[in-house]
């Protein structure tokens, strides 16, 4: 970290900046140029609080080196972190599904869990057309308190059958701690845009040795969402997926906006895997593919996409869902881009 300091300081002020930093355990190198006088900070700076050090009269300005993420920064991690989902189905058979490193996930199911037949049907679809894990929301965090609020436990308990029947693995939010005992034989924790920084959640789930897929929040910046997936990795957790579902813009004819760019800047940033929620992203079904390809094409690790076997009677985001016949056809699509891009592992 770097202090700049305004020209003519009082030198009290400067002693106490010193003492402060010393006792956080700092090494403090100054470089006196014709005009400027720079302070290099040496050590942790991790719990500075750099706005703090702004609000200062000596101070003019203040410049991170380093990230303030330490677990999630791909600086301390080089490698790709690849986290491994395992499961299997009531005939015995055993499978497993990698994410990260080269690996790549696609995630698909409903926005919401309706029905046994619903969940059923849509499960073994997908199972067919090549997702290595089934997505399917139980608890949901719904705008209007009248709209339609997930089967809730019962929910993951069809989660659960679905799983025995085609082996796939299941993904499913949590939205408050009061659930989570409902979550034990869940295999992927999903905390929603919604609760991105709820910081008490995160810190619970940090505490549990199971994967979770981490959505940034619709104002969050890439930092922040980094800092969320810190907040799970400080506690011991490091089976982290970063998920970019778009953020709000002023544009009105998308949910929401696609930020793609995410996709290299965090890879560059994490060793974490990143997937793309074109659903949420876009909100509309037709767009659902080109967006699927982009997010591919610029290097995500995984999808997580909302498919229903009705999408016009669905009882959450039948807008943005597309059909088994179409989730049939984008698999084939996103093979061919993986291959195009060379990207070959499974
Ligand atoms: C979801 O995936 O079901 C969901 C509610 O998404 P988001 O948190 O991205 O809005
Ligand atoms: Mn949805």
């Amino acid at each position: 970290m770097i202090i700049i300091l305004k020209p003519e300081i009082d030198q009290q002020e400067l002693e106490n900046l010193m003492t402060w930093l010393r006792n956080m355990g700092l090494e403090i190198h100054m470089s006196e140029g014709a005009n400027t006088t720079i302070m290099g900070l040496v050590g942790d700076t991790s719990t500075v609080d750099i706005n703090l050090l702004r609000a200062l009269d000596c101070v003019a300005d203040v410049k991170r080196i380093q990230e303030p993420f330490k677990k999630a920064n791909r600086k301390f991690h080089p490698q790709d972190s690849v986290i491994t989902l395992s499961s299997s189905d009531d005939k015995g058979n055993s499978f497993e599904a990698k994410i990260g490193g080269g690996h790549f996930m696609t995630i698909a199911g409903p926005c919401s869990v309706e029905s046994p037949e619903q969940i059923s049907a849509i499960a073994a679809a997908v199972k067919s057309s090549g997702a290595q894990a089934l997505r399917g929301g139980a608890f949901k965090p719904r705008t209007s308190p009248y709209a339609f609020q997930g089967m809730q436990a019962e929910g993951i308990e069809l989660l659960q059958e679905a799983r025995k029947a085609t082996g796939l693995p299941i993904v499913t939010e949590i939205m408050d701690l009061n659930q989570l005992d409902y979550f034990d034989d869940v295999d992927v924790i999903q905390v929603g845009a919604r609760n991105m920084q709820n910081f008490v959640l995160l810190r619970e789930l940090g505490k549990i040795r199971k994967p979770i897929l981490l959505k940034r929040g619709f104002a969050a910046t890439i930092e922040e969402l980094l800092m969320s997936a810190e907040y799970l990795m400080a506690g011991g957790n490091e089976q982290v997926i970063l998920c970019e579902r778009g953020v709000r813009t002023f544009e009105p004819l998308t949910r929401n906006t696609l930020d793609l760019s995410a996709i290299p800047i965090i890879k560059e940033l994490s060793h974490l895997p990143v997937v793309v929620d074109p659903s949420h992203a876009t909100g509309v079904a037709r767009y659902v593919r080109p967006m699927s390809l982009a997010a591919v094409a610029a290097g995500a690790d995984g999808l997580l996409i909302e498919v229903h076997n009705s999408p016009k009677t669905a009882l959450c985001d039948g807008q943005q869902s597309i059909t088994p016949e179409e989730f049939d056809r984008l698999a084939k699509d996103i093979d061919a881009m993986r291959i195009a891009i060379g990207q070959c592992n499974s």
